[in-house]
């Protein structure tokens, strides 16, 4: 193998040289304490920057086995050396030249603990995976600033951020100890006869609707009521009490701005772990918990939505449902058919986001249009039947109609950022004042067809490229000529599970869209390969920038996909 002093001697020969003789970096370098993988090197120093590893062996990194020895742990280990990693290199931030010059960069995370790319630790070693602009003056290559970037800076990141002996030890284990408790909680909820539980002294507002960061100032802290108190057992934090969401129907009801929605999206964001100091790091959601919303103008492809949308004025199907333009209503029934067909367990419904004629038909609507002139059976018909028949809870925030206190198990009612249980007085007003409505929801929920997705309606070329697959942000997927739009999706949180999404389409169009499996069986056979042999099984190149996605929202990017047929 090369050592460094091979790669200085070919820095030293490119130096000034056009960029392209960059390439001759590419390969594998001992380095005193660790190896350097250049993987991928720039065309330009404008172009994406050049993918580089280094792969530290446990001597030299001392990780304690009780640090990676369970995939909680693991996975915690690893986002906490990505977020030290991340650290060491914005205080390096000087820059070297053209472009990207100078760059030295991993995929920066959210608040959630992810599985990531970006850091692997196993027994043998500790690999970092990360980017680095080589610096160019014009478009000639600065030999000697790369020198420093790859003999200075970069030994000093991995001393400072990949060795145990470096970080620090508290802050470590807290890290890879909270995601730990979360998981070991979630794992606990089925059993209790949960879907959600929400820690006392959670915090669970935002810094804003553009940061994800707990609020500073004057957030009230999650106090759970006596009636829905539940207490566990944690692994390492020892005894914790908090309100549990009992499966069934959940109402979450309260006056505006008391609060509402800032629980609602605390739940949707519980089927992820939290960084400690988040707030949420004890608000746990089960895994198969989707956010239902009302999303018009999307592609609908082959979607039996019969269930909620009967007879449509121009005699579409609506048991094979298809429109390159939903409305609010079809599109929110798509939405649900959707999840449940992925195998969704939890449905989590915001008014806010709701269409308003999907969620209700109050008793004079029905009797000035009548049920054979409304396509739309509300869902407040439905929600019952999807919980009898299916298992499927749902917790819905609502403060707008009171005819829902009729089909709730448990009525949460949000008082300055307070829940109280108001379960029972919400029956005695049902009881009381009785609704007119006429039940439109039939006697059974309707069935969930399994779709089988056609392979070459999948199409990753454009141009020249046989595959052109990538990401922008949060929210587009390009697959080849296509946009994918994920906006209204979520229940993502990181760019990088874009990336993954972008690159398991592709994957499980090469490897099991055959023409007979099912959409379900589709997502098994993925999230099957992807546990097994961890997310680089999707991607043929080496990268850093994956991030782990569930089956949700790898479904709801393929029925995103305008070009999607299904047979
Ligand atoms: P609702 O859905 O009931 O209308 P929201 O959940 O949108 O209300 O909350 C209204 C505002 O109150 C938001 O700005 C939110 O950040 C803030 N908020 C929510 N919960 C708390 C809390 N526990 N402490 C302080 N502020 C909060
Ligand atoms: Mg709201």
């Amino acid at each position: 193998m090369s050592t460094q002093d091979d790669l200085r001697r070919i820095l030293n020969r490119i130096d000034g040289k056009g960029y392209p003789a960059y390439k001759d970096i590419r390969g594998k370098y001992e380095f005193p304490g660790f190896t350097l993988l250049v993987d991928h090197v720039q065309g330009d120093p404008f172009a994406a920057p050049s993918r580089l590893r280094v792969q530290v062996p446990q001597e030299a990194a001392g990780y304690p086995p009780d640090t990676f020895n369970k995939r909680s742990r693991r996975i915690a280990l690893a986002d906490f050396l990505t977020r030290a990693f991340d650290a060491a290199c914005s205080q390096l931030s000087s820059r070297r030249g053209t472009g990207k010059s100078g760059l030295i960069a991993i995929d920066r995370p959210g608040q959630q603990v992810l599985e990531r790319t970006s850091v692997l630790v196993d027994e043998e070693a500790v690999e970092a995976r990360f980017v680095v602009g080589l610096p160019a003056a014009g478009r000639r290559v600065l030999g000697r600033q790369a020198a420093a970037m790859l003999f200075d800076d970069l030994p000093r990141v991995v001393a400072s951020a990949l060795h145990f002996s470096a970080n620090n030890r508290v802050a470590l284990y807290r890290h890879i100890k909270a995601a730990e408790d979360a998981d070991w909680l979630r794992s606990q909820l089925a059993a209790n006869g949960l879907v959600a539980f929400v820690a006392d002294g959670a915090v669970l507002p935002r810094r804003s609707g553009v940061d994800d960061r707990t609020l500073r100032k004057g957030a009230i802290p999650f106090q759970s009521p006596a009636l829905l108190r539940v207490e566990f057992d944690l692994p390492n934090a020892g005894p914790v009490a908090g309100m549990g969401i009992p499966a069934g129907v959940t109402l979450i009801a309260g006056g505006g701005y008391h609060g509402k929605s800032t629980l609602l999206n605390a739940l949707e964001r519980g089927v992820y772990n939290h960084i400690p100091g988040d707030g949420r790091e004890l608000v746990v959601t089960d895994e198969g918990a989707v956010k239902i919303r009302a999303e018009d103008g999307r592609a609908v492809s082959g979607v039996d939505i019969s269930p909620f949308i009967g007879a449509l004025p121009n005699d579409a199907d609506t048991r094979q449902f298809s429109t390159a333009n939903a409305s609010g209503s079809t599109s929110q029934a798509a939405n649900i058919v959707e999840a449940l067909e992925a195998g969704a367990r939890v449905l989590l419904v915001d008014e806010d986001t709701a269409a308003t004629n999907f969620m209700i038909r109050d008793h004079r609507m029905q009797e000035l249009i009548a049920k054979e002139r409304e396509p739309i059976t509300p869902f407040i018909d439905k929600v019952r039947q999807l919980y009898d028949e299916r298992g499927v809870s749902t917790a819905l925030v609502m403060g707008g109609s009171g005819d829902y206190f009729d089909v709730a198990d448990t009525v949460i009612a949000m008082d300055a950022y307070v829940p109280r249980d108001v379960t029972d007085q919400a029956r005695a007003i049902a009881q009381k004042y009785r609704a007119e409505r006429r039940q439109e929801g039939g006697d059974h929920f309707g069935q969930v067809m399994a779709r089988v997705p056609l392979a070459e309606s999948l199409d990753p070329r454009k141009g020249r490229r046989e595959v052109k697959i990538s990401a922008r942000g949060m929210k587009t997927i390009l697959f080849g000529i296509s946009d994918i739009d994920l906006t209204a999706v979520e229940g993502l949180v990181h760019p990088s599970q874009l990336n993954a999404i972008g690159q398991a389409l592709y994957y499980a169009r090469q490897r099991y869209m055959d023409g007979r499996r099912t959409l379900p069986e589709i997502l098994d056979a993925v999230m099957a390969d992807v546990d097994r042999d961890g997310l680089d099984a999707l991607d043929r190149r080496v990268v850093g920038d994956l991030a782990r996605f569930r089956r949700y929202e790898l479904a709801a990017a393929l029925n995103r996909l305008r070009t999607l047929r299904v047979a």
